[in-house]
């Protein structure tokens, strides 16, 4: 099995570190913030004991799986992996430096993925002198549960660094999905717009939330309602995103609903900070 680096250990970062362990990698997971990998591990503890409860794995298995998981806040521990994997805040400045970086340290043969969810592939590419190495790979929250991988080719990305990604996320039990970059790749391309649509139609009092998540969940089969989904993965982030579509794409299609720019400047994110379309107590 060979040696994966993951930077970034928040959310997304501790899932990938999980899955990569879980069949069989050595991980090095690697983030700027001490708290962020304590926080990590203990995450990763606990969904590996749930798993334990629901039978998936042997009681055995956490103890070898976080055994492969290494944690540090140096860039370094990435020098010899095979395949890093960025999953750093969602930032363009913190990315293309990190790249930068990770281009200078790491043996010629290391294949750079980035979990974004919308910075484009060939412009983080371009900060390296190995940009048919640099490919995208956008796993789903939670990442230990969910099956697709969008894959995600840069404008130089090889075809032989798009196999070895492709067979990678397979042997991870995942369905990975081949992309070209485009702003939003495909999932938040038609994921927003949908999010943004429901979110006007609050605006226009054309319904209330409750009652347009129940039309889409109960007359589209989608497990959550939009207006719920959004809320889950934060107001702040579906509005960077719309903007990236708008400006990426430049099409008023895409244009953020002034309701969603104001509950963000309001500081009503979703889950995160306790309250967005639905109220969920102190965050
Ligand atoms: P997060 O805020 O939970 O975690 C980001 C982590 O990156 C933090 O722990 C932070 O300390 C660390 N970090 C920041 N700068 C760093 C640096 N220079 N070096 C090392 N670590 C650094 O974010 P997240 O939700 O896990 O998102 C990470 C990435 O995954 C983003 O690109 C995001 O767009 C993408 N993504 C998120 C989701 C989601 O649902 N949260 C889904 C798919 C993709």
């Amino acid at each position: 099995m060979s040696r994966i680096a993951v930077i970034g250990s928040g959310t997304m970062g501790n899932g990938i570190a999980h899955v990569f362990a879980q069949h069989g990698h050595e991980v090095a997971l690697i983030d700027v913030n001490q708290a962020a990998l304590d926080k990590a591990v203990g995450t990763i503890q606990g969904n590996l004991d749930r798993q334990v409860k629901k039978g998936t794995i042997a009681p055995e298995a956490p103890a070898e799986i976080l055994g492969r998981i290494t944690t540090g806040t140096e860039l370094g521990a990435a020098k010899s992996a095979a395949l890093v994997i960025e999953a750093a805040s969602e930032n363009p400045v913190t990315k293309f430096d990190i790249f930068a970086k990770l281009d200078q340290l790491c043996v010629p043969d290391t294949i750079l993925a980035s979990n974004t969810s919308s910075i484009s592939i060939t412009e983080i590419a371009a900060r390296t002198r190995r940009p048919g190495q640099v490919i995208g790979m956008h796993f789903m929250n939670p990442v230990p549960v969910m099956q697709l991988v969008e894959v995600i080719r840069g404008h130089a990305t090889s075809d032989a660094t798009t196999k070895t990604v492709m067979e990678m996320a397979a042997a991870l039990g995942k369905t990975p999905v081949e992309v070209n970059d485009y702003p939003g790749f495909v999932a938040n391309r038609i994921l927003m717009p949908m999010i943004n649509e429901a979110i006007f139609c609050v605006f226009e009092h054309v319904a209330a939330p409750e009652a347009i998540d129940t039309v889409m969940k109960l007359g589209m089969a989608h497990p959550m309602g939009p207006l719920a989904l959004a809320d889950f993965i934060g107001l702040d982030v579906c509005l960077a995103i719309l903007d990236v579509l708008h400006q990426g794409l430049g099409d008023d299609k895409y244009r953020a609903c002034p309701l969603l720019k104001k509950m963000v400047a309001a500081g009503d994110l979703g889950r995160k900070s306790g309250r967005g379309f639905y109220n969920y107590g102190k965050a």
